[in-house]
């Protein structure tokens, strides 16, 4: 201030000084003359700044700077370092915004942010698949326009948001189930988070048919076992008819034996803690251990031909695979009829893959129950697999202990002919003796 008052006096004195001069040396209208431009050439001068000034700001770029001096050189300076800062926050700004949309963008799950009014101000493709929204189009518009389910409405309408709200078939196919909850935020604006918590729900339903099975499976024989401890209570038998009923007690009670045995093969397997999986395994004495026990299983009712590459082993765990090859081999003399033949192979084919096969000339399986067979429980014939002192959670343990080798179980079977079940193991797990 004190710097333009100062120049404001220094222009009126040397304009002052000029009309004086002009007066006294050129005449009258001299002096005016000398004294108004005195005082107009720096008005001219701020003018054609000024008018420099309005051009520059209108074109928008900073980096052209007109020529000017003195005073408006550093006003322009000043300026451009200005209008730099700005632009160089806005970009900060802009890649922060960029990045914060990229992090909700890769969030497993859905979100959309509405308005105080519930419309749609910005969604991620989680939400747009999960609800069939195209962000583009749908942008504010109402969120209960789009998702139209009832329970959504209502749950909308009744801001009560301390639960979470599940929907069932959403999604492009309409398979998924949801779980949904709006979070409130800053003046009246919400997040609708989503997400898809299907296989947990699917998770959740196969442990509840597993714990009912299990039960279902012990009641069977506890119910059993009960009736006859009650006949042998309460009834005056002779010894013949008691030894008769403790032995149908005892098979009842190896059922339930085989079954939590299997059970907890089964819990073990699925905590992973039968370890370690690289031991070298004598894959001739494996299969002689396996025909002594399917020849003692079969009581010589079936003719049980074995063929085994005397070259090569498996790299795994032997109890492990002891296990499984003997469930393939005890089902194969389970479920093939007298008479009929069995072949076992141990066989390392051209890519070096293992394959230990099981071919029974059994009555097969029906193509539909293919899929499900290494399902825990599943069973084609609840009663023949009990009569043979099955568990259902054979083909399951098979299953886990091939998963843990990397190994490949293949079921193929015709009915009237027979199956095979066939393991088949990497290269890297076969080793050349
Ligand atoms: P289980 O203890 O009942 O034998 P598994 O899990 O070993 O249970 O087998 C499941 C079902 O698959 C059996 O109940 C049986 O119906 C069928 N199955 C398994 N192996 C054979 C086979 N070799 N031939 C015909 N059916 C079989």
């Amino acid at each position: 201030m004190f710097n333009i008052l100062l120049r404001f006096i220094v222009l009126l004195s040397l304009a002052v000084l000029g009309y004086m001069l002009g007066n006294q040396y050129l005449g009258s209208p001299a002096g005016l003359i000398t004294a108004l431009i005195t005082l107009g050439l720096p008005l001219v001068n701020s003018y054609v700044n000024l008018a420099k000034l309005q051009k520059y700001i209108i074109a928008g770029n900073s980096e052209n700077i007109p020529s000017v001096s003195g005073k408006w050189e550093d006003i322009f300076f000043r300026l451009q370092r200005l209008a730099r800062g700005m632009r160089q926050k806005v970009r900060q700004i802009e890649v922060q915004h960029e990045r914060f949309i990229q992090a909700l963008q890769a969030s497993p799950n859905g979100i959309v942010m509405l308005d105080d009014r519930d419309q749609i101000e910005w969604c991620n493709a989680i939400a747009e698949s999960y609800f069939g929204i195209n962000y583009k189009r749908d942008v504010l518009q109402k969120i209960n326009y789009l998702i139209r389910k009832p329970e959504f409405v209502t749950y909308l309408m009744q801001r009560n948001f301390n639960e979470p709200l599940l929907l069932e078939q959403m999604g492009p196919a309409a398979n998924l189930t949801l779980m949904l909850q709006v979070f409130p935020f800053a003046e009246n604006r919400s997040l609708l988070f989503s997400q898809d918590i299907t296989d947990l729900r699917k998770t959740e339903a196969m442990r509840r048919d597993f714990v009912a099975n299990v039960s279902h499976e012990m009641r069977t024989p506890l119910t059993v076992m009960t009736g006859f401890l009650e006949t042998v209570l309460t009834l005056d038998l002779d010894p013949d008819q008691r030894t008769r009923y403790l032995k149908m007690m005892q098979i009842q009670a190896q059922r339930m034996q085989s079954l939590v045995e299997d059970l907890l093969t089964l819990a073990n397997l699925e905590a992973n803690i039968l370890v370690p999986l690289m031991q070298p395994i004598d894959m001739p004495s494996v299969v002689a251990l396996l025909k002594h026990d399917a020849e003692a299983l079969s009581h010589g009712d079936h003719q049980i031909e074995f063929a085994v590459d005397q070259e090569h082993d498996i790299l795994g765990n032997q109890k492990e695979l002891l296990s499984a090859f003997s469930n393939l081999l005890s089902n194969a003399v389970h479920y093939t009829p007298q008479g009929r033949k069995i072949y076992v192979a141990w066989q390392v084919d051209k890519n070096l893959q293992g394959n230990f096969s099981v071919r029974d000339t059994g009555n097969g399986i029906a193509s539909e129950h293919l899929p499900r067979l290494t399902e825990r429980f599943y069973r084609i014939d609840r009663s023949r697999s009990r009569e043979t002192g099955g568990t259902g959670l054979g083909l399951a343990i098979v299953k886990h202990i091939a998963n843990r080798h990397q190994a490949r179980l293949q079921i193929e079977s015709t009915l009237g002919k027979g199956s095979t079940f066939l393991l088949q193991f990497p290269s890297e797990r076969v080793v050349a003796i």
